[in-house]
Parts: structure tokens; C-alpha cells; sequence
């Protein structure tokens, strides 16, 4: 089976190397991320799998404008009608048929490993497609009792990452970060220091799972591994002024 459940009403459909997501809303579903060019199949079987229907898809999220991530958004809704929520910054972009920005490997071998691999040849078109809804930092959509956008630019300029409170939180960190070889940077970023930025910002958020356009989900105390990589010297959440002794 595709999908998987990461929390009661959040699903992860594996598309290979990438992942699309579900949220049960109760308007319907919605769809966060849509893969490579050709695989809105793949993710609408998986909604069979889930027991629902393709026609209860409302809600296109796409995170960033990456080919493996709105590789598939025009596909899907022809075949569902349901309308595209992005950044306007990479709403620009595929609304034009257009999917990189130039991109910069992150410093280590694996990540030089990962671009010559796999990026090199990554599509740099996606099938343009209209894009109704534009989202940014701080607002809330009413999708599933209620769901907090999150900007974090730098792997893309319009990157998303999405907070659903429910269920102890759930980050959908998507391209802000990677968990493939454990929780690490993403391998390629348009502004690296800008990225580390976004992701300081990510770690200061309350959430008990995380999950990831590449690598597996995190099901537990996922903020606490974010704070220690990216705000090692925050102190803990929970924990009060340390206590002194008086003199
Ligand atoms: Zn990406
Ligand atoms: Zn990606």
C-alpha cells in the first residue's frame, strides 16, 4: 500500500524518491505535494486505498515549485477540480510552466552525490497550470479544523512548510529540510544561510511528528530533534529559569 498513516487523518503516499501527503478535511481531502510529472495516479489510487474517493480531493497544497513536487498539480486537478494553494513567489512560476530557480549543492559528499545523481536531470519545466489560491507566512487555512502556513525560503524562494495543530502537531516540513540519511539540510538550496534561517524558525514551533517531501517521518518528539540541529542553544521547551542558589 502507498499510503501510510503518520497521525489519525494525515497520510504519506510514497511516490519512490518523494512524497505527496493527505489531510482529511472535513470539506473533502487535501493533497500536499503531487510528485513528478505522471503521478496523479499513483496518488489517487492511493485516496482508493484510504477507503475515499478521488472526487473528495478539494485542496491541491503544493509546497514549492520543484518538478517532484509540482510535477503532477496540473494532472490532478483536471482530474479531481480541485483548486492550487502555493507562495506566490513559486505560484509565479507555475502558473508559467517553470521549475527551478538556480540551485546550489549543500556542503558534503552525500548531498555533491544526491546532485549529480539525481538533480542533474530533473525536469526543469512542470505542465503550467492556474494557481487560485496564495498563501503566506501566518495565515491559516480552513483545512481540517485549521492549518498554519509556514514560509521557510530558501531551498525555493516560495517554500512552504504547513503546522497542523491536531494530534500533539504535525510539521509537514516538505523541502525545508530532508530526513533520508536522518534529520539533515536539505541537499541543494537557492540561499543555504536564508535555509538555516527558516529552519531555526521551524525548530522554535510546538510539534510532536514531522514529515518530509524526502526521507521518512519523524512520530515522536520531532521538535526537540529540529531545536537541538537548528537552535542548539534555545533552552528546552518545558523547562522554566533554571533554578540558582541564592548567593
Ligand atoms: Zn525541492
Ligand atoms: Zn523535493
Amino acid at each position: 500500500m502507498a499510503a501510510t498513516i503518520i497521525v489519525p487523518g494525515l497520510w504519506e503516499v510514497s511516490l519512490g524518491f518523494v512524497n505527496a501527503f493527505v489531510l482529511e478535511s472535513p470539506d473533502g481531502l487535501a493533497v500536499i505535494d503531487t510528485g513528478i510529472a505522471g503521478s496523479a495516479g499513483k496518488i489517487l489510487q492511493a485516496v482508493k486505498e484510504m477507503g475515499r474517493e478521488p472526487t473528495e480531493v478539494r485542496h491541491l497544497l503544493v509546497t514549492h515549485c520543484h518538478s517532484d513536487h509540482a510535477g503532477s498539480v496540473a494532472e490532478l486537478k483536471r482530474l479531481t477540480g480541485a483548486s492550487v494553494t502555493m507562495h506566490p513567489a513559486d505560484a509565479a512560476l507555475v502558473r508559467a510552466g517553470k521549475a527551478l530557480r538556480p540551485l546550489k549543492p549543500t556542503p558534503g559528499l552525500i548531498n555533491a552525490l544526491v546532485c549529480r545523481l539525481m538533480v542533474a536531470s530533473a525536469p526543469t519545466e512542470v505542465e503550467a497550470t492556474e494557481v487560485e489560491h496564495e498563501v503566506d507566512d501566518g495565515d491559516i487555512l480552513p483545512i481540517a479544523g485549521g492549518l498554519h502556513v509556514v514560509h521557510v525560503p530558501g531551498h525555493c524562494a516560495g517554500q512552504l512548510a504547513f503546522l497542523w495543530p491536531e494530534q500533539g502537531g504535525v510539521l509537514i516540513a516538505a523541502d525545508a529540510a530532508a530526513n533520508v540519511f536522518g534529520l539533515a539540510l536539505s541537499p541543494l538550496y537557492e540561499d543555504l544561510a536564508e535555509g538555516q534561517r527558516s529552519l531555526a524558525k521551524l525548530a522554535a514551533l510546538e510539534f510532536e511528528a514531522a514529515c518530509f517531501g524526502h526521507g521518512k517521518p519523524i512520530k515522536r518528539d520531532a521538535a526537540a530533534r529540529f531545536r537541538k540541529k537548528w537552535r542548539p542553544n534555545s533552552a528546552p521547551v518545558g523547562q522554566g529559569q533554571a533554578t540558582t542558589h541564592a548567593g
